[in-house]
């Protein structure tokens, strides 16, 4: 065993307190490439212990000190970036390049962010004749999924150390390799003892016990909606801070004056990258009936170019694999036209889907109400503006969406009456200080930029 197959608590590497153990799967090949502990609610109290005896005094640094150890991270992550893609690539499937930029240079570019931001960060405020004074929350349960295995992770630890709290990570079970880097990365960056731990464990085991444990103040939860109703619950009746990152069912909205061809393709592009396990995909696509046609070509010879075991990635388990190729099969039997792929193995292993294309979708067909989670995009018809509006809302989702018209005005006026919390505007290129989270069932609260650091503060205000 080396050192660090335990668990990260209180600044060191520690045998967990249990026997048990997660075997982690390569999906690309089906083949177990690791054991992690599975842990349990005495390595969460642990964990929690050592974060609570660490929080007054990190509280008490001045954001220059945690400027600087926030940049130290920041090159511990971007020396480690190769060892980091790799480790996806091995845990979660993704394809080479897609690791390199995506999961591994993202999380340094965010980690940047908050490195400069927390030097400059209005942490008091005068309101009249109040100060109004932004204080860490405390002790952070940071509970993450699998499909962004460290941006996932940056984009809760980073801001809440910038605010101040210390933090107790539990990483889904599918990628606990690559949150043990980061842990790591953190030892390496010279962040005090306790201030952030790591437990492996199971979700309804490690999970729970972290978002139940009384010494946590704030849960920061990204995953399902089924797991995040669960939470949202346990934190309202011990009444703590809560914040969930939920699924999505996006919608791409290619208006009749828009470049058809490349709001399609960019589309396509976006649905289907990280294999289309991304909360934000746009696997809804909603075209003008006298455009429909003409569009659904577009997009059957786009995705031909989405080469499983290549450009695409496999699903991350064979859980996904058969909920993914569920969904597929409905599609067929509620009656959408399967116009490319289908639940047919384009490999002979590893957990891949080809790339599916429906068309004929109606709004209130299961595919186009939930969210799949795979390569699976629809295509949906509408006859005007507002029935268009009426499609691109009519989910319990209000994550993210795209709008695609002639000019900038026209599909800005579109953005602003739908119930997403982030719109692309004609493509529009991601932006990382931009907040994200999502209206109605997508979740509650908001991540990255200044927006994702409030959510670590509380305010007390003086009157003078
Ligand atoms: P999940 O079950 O909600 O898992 C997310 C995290 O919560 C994981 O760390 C998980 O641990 C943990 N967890 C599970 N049950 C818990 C509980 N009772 N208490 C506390 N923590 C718990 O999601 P998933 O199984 O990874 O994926 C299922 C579906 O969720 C996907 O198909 C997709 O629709 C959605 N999803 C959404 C996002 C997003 O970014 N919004 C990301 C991933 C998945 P384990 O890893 O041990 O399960
Ligand atoms: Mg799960």
């Amino acid at each position: 065993m080396k050192a660090h197959d335990g668990m990260y608590i209180g600044g060191a590497w520690r045998p967990a307190a249990g026997t048990d153990t997660i075997a982690v799967v390569n999906p690309a090949d089906e083949q177990v490439i690791a054991h992690v502990p599975a842990g349990t609610a005495e390595d969460v109290d642990a964990a929690v212990r050592a974060a609570r005896a660490a929080f007054p005094a990190w509280a008490a640094t001045t954001p220059a000190e945690r400027a600087a150890r926030l940049t130290a991270l920041r090159d511990a992550l971007a020396a480690r970036q190769d060892e980091i893609a790799r480790t996806v690539t091995a845990e979660l499937g993704a394809p080479a390049q897609l690791a390199e930029q995506v999961h591994a240079g993202l999380p340094v570019l965010i980690t940047g962010t908050y490195a400069e931001m927390v030097a400059t960060y209005p942490f008091e405020e005068k309101v009249g004749n109040s100060t109004v004074l932004l204080e860490p929350v405390g002790v952070v349960g940071a509970i993450t999924p699998w499909n962004y295995p460290l941006h996932q992770v940056v984009a809760k630890v980073a801001p809440a150390l910038a605010a101040g709290c210390t933090v107790v990570l539990k990483p889904a079970e599918d990628t606990p390799l690559t949150a043990r880097l980061f842990a790591e990365a953190v030892h390496e960056a010279g962040l005090p003892a306790g201030v952030f731990n790591l437990v492996t464990g199971l979700g309804p085991v490690a999970g729970q016990a972290l978002a139940e444990h009384d010494g946590v103040d704030l849960v920061s939860f990204t995953g399902s909606t089924a797991v995040g109703r669960r939470i949202g619950a346990l934190a309202g009746g011990a009444v703590k801070r809560v914040a969930l990152e939920l699924g999505g069912k996006s919608a791409n909205v290619i208006l009749p004056s828009a470049d058809l061809p490349k709001a399609v393709r960019t589309g396509i592009a976006n649905a289907l990258s990280n294999a289309g396990q991304r909360c934000s995909a746009l696997t809804r696509v909603l075209v003008h009936k006298d455009q429909y046609d003409e569009a659904v070509a577009i997009a059957a010879e786009a995705v031909a170019a989405y080469t499983p075991g290549d450009r695409l990635g496999p699903m991350v388990n064979a859980k996904q694999l058969q909920r993914v190729r569920g969904y597929i099969d409905q599609g067929v039997r509620e009656g959408a036209r399967l116009v490319v792929g289908g639940t047919e193995a384009p490999l002979d292993r590893g957990y891949y889907v080809s790339p599916t294309i429906f068309a004929d979708v109606t709004p209130e067909m299961t595919i186009a109400q939930e969210e799949i989670f795979g390569p699976v995009i629809s295509f949906l018809r509408y006859e005007d503006e507002e029935d268009a509006l009426r499609i691109a809302n009519g989910t319990v989702y209000g994550l993210a969406g795209a709008v695609w018209a002639g000019d900038e005005t026209e599909a800005v006026a579109f953005a602003r009456r739908m119930e997403a919390g982030q719109v692309d505007i004609n493509g529009g290129r991601f932006n990382p200080l931009a907040p994200f989270g999502g209206y109605k069932q997508s979740g509650v609260g908001r991540e990255l930029g200044a927006h994702g650091l409030a959510e670590y503060l509380h305010t007390k205000s003086l009157q003078f």
